[in-house]
């Protein structure tokens, strides 16, 4: 559609540079106080209303035609605030895919029990002194909403899985993506 009205305007813009400067701030204003997506269009007082097939065609209050937007997928998460002495984990995402690269707080997929969080740390070989169940935040990108629960775990050990950094570290060095950032406060 892009490429067909290119070349129709083309066949008609003026060549004079003045003029078509002039033309294309008629177009604008066309769609701005005449031609008005959002509203009725004003047919009665349009200057192209005798050249427009929308108008002939009695088609005007279909168009524009707006694809639906798709709504949001879901995904839930669970986010670890695991603190070894003055210290709290973090660690790089994946390169590719969402928030590729960026820092992160250790997660995973779902919303995991107290239980399954146990679990997790052990996977992690982690032992955790004391397992609270943090806040639950939700971060809506364009095409994605993270319903996220986090636990602050204090740790009795600390990994090689993960980068181990302090409050300060973590403020001036660390590049957390907002979705995350929302958790520094529990640390
Ligand atoms: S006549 Fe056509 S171009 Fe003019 S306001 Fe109506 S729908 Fe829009």
């Amino acid at each position: 559609m892009k490429r067909q009205i290119t070349q129709e305007l083309r066949a008609i813009y003026p060549y004079a540079k003045s003029r078509s400067g002039d033309f294309t701030q008629s177009l604008m204003e066309l769609g701005a106080v005449v031609c008005i997506p959002n509203g009725s269009p004003k047919c009665e007082i349009c200057p192209l209303s005798f050249l427009c097939k929308s108008n002939q065609n009695n088609t005007k209050t279909e168009l524009p035609v707006k694809t639906k937007k798709k709504p949001r997928k879901k995904e839930d998460k669970t986010v670890f605030i695991l603190i070894f002495e003055d210290k709290v984990a973090v660690r790089k995402r994946k390169a590719e895919g969402l928030l590729g690269g960026l820092w992160e707080f250790p997660n995973v997929e779902g919303e995991q029990t107290s239980k399954q969080a146990k679990e997790q740390l052990k996977e992690w070989q982690i032992s955790g002194i004391k397992l609270t169940k943090g806040i639950v935040k939700k971060h809506i990108f364009t095409h994605i909403e993270w319903h996220m629960t986090s636990y602050l775990v204090v740790c009795e050990n600390c990994n090689d899985d993960f980068m181990w950094v302090s409050k300060s570290t973590l403020a001036d060095e660390v590049a957390l993506p907002t979705a995350f950032k929302m958790f520094c406060e529990l640390f």
